[in-house]
């Protein structure tokens, strides 16, 4: 087994070309997947043939994702210079509307930050601050059936951030993410806000921020709070395919502009995953 995790993100739009606009990519790979006789699953069935809880071939299956959580993952908007981008559930509604019986379980995973504040502060510093970083469509999301929220952190420790974090956590990266009061703060605090808006769906996934994924979570602290947290596995930023081996705790990503940049580059990635 050797299924391929392909990670958006929704404002990476410097064009309007498959290299510089993710959006356009997504429609793009969604067409080259069907084309190649490859199956979109969700994240969730992945993960539950890796811990064993299903037996499943899942050979020529793929498995979508997105990150940081704007407005952009959910909804048409209008970009400074680019114009109007569908979003990335448009393009997933799109291409099912163009061939309703391709993808049967085809759902996207959404990593979304938590914190109100540092959502405000990345829609001012990192976007085009008119309020693409709110919550609001975290429920329109669940509820379309073609997207699940999962959890990214509480603050993405990010740099734009004007504090350092507990315990005098410098800001910036994830691997300083080290101590238990530390961890405390990125995954509990922002469970327990998701969660509480999520009803029904509750988190069941965590993505490390910027891919970063040190021993203490990934070897120690999620497995060991796991049931308690409700979590089921952890996603990073290493390029690679998940495998019956793979470490639950950082299932390795194929990002999108990072680990490929054109239809081609997808093609050999899927070519290695056969
Ligand atoms: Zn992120």
């Amino acid at each position: 087994m050797k299924v391929p995790i392909l990670t958006y993100h929704a404002c990476n739009i410097s064009g309007n070309r498959y290299d510089n606009n993710d959006q356009m990519a997504l429609a793009e790979d969604l067409r080259l997947l069907a084309r190649k006789g490859w199956q979109v699953i969700p994240l969730h069935q992945l993960v539950a043939v890796i811990r064993g809880d299903i037996v499943e071939d899942l050979a020529h299956c793929v498995v979508l994702t997105c990150d940081d959580g704007t407005l952009a993952d959910v909804q048409p908007l209008v970009f400074p210079e680019h114009g109007m981008q569908p979003g990335l559930l448009g393009v997933l509604q799109a291409f099912v509307a163009e061939t309703p019986e391709k993808f049967p379980r085809l759902e996207m995973s959404s990593f979304v930050i938590a914190d109100p504040h540092t959502r405000a502060l990345l829609d001012r510093d990192c976007l085009f601050d008119q309020g693409w970083m709110g919550e609001e469509v975290w429920q329109l999301a669940n509820a379309s059936g073609l997207m699940r929220i999962e959890c990214h952190s509480w603050d993405h420790n990010h740099s734009v951030l004007d504090s350092t974090g507990p315990d005098a956590m410098p800001r910036g990266n994830f691997f300083v993410v080290d101590n238990d009061l530390r961890a405390r703060h990125e995954i509990d605090r922002s469970l327990d806000y998701l969660n509480a808006r999520l009803a029904d769906k509750p988190c069941r996934v965590f993505a490390y921020p910027y891919g970063q994924a040190n021993e203490y979570l990934s070897q120690e602290y999620l497995p060991k709070h796991a049931d308690r947290l409700g979590l089921l596995a952890a996603v990073g930023g290493e390029k690679g395919p998940v495998t019956q081996h793979s470490d639950l705790w950082n299932l390795p990503r194929y990002i999108c502009g990072a680990h490929w940049k054109s239809p081609l580059e997808l093609e050999a990635i899927l070519e290695e995953c056969s």
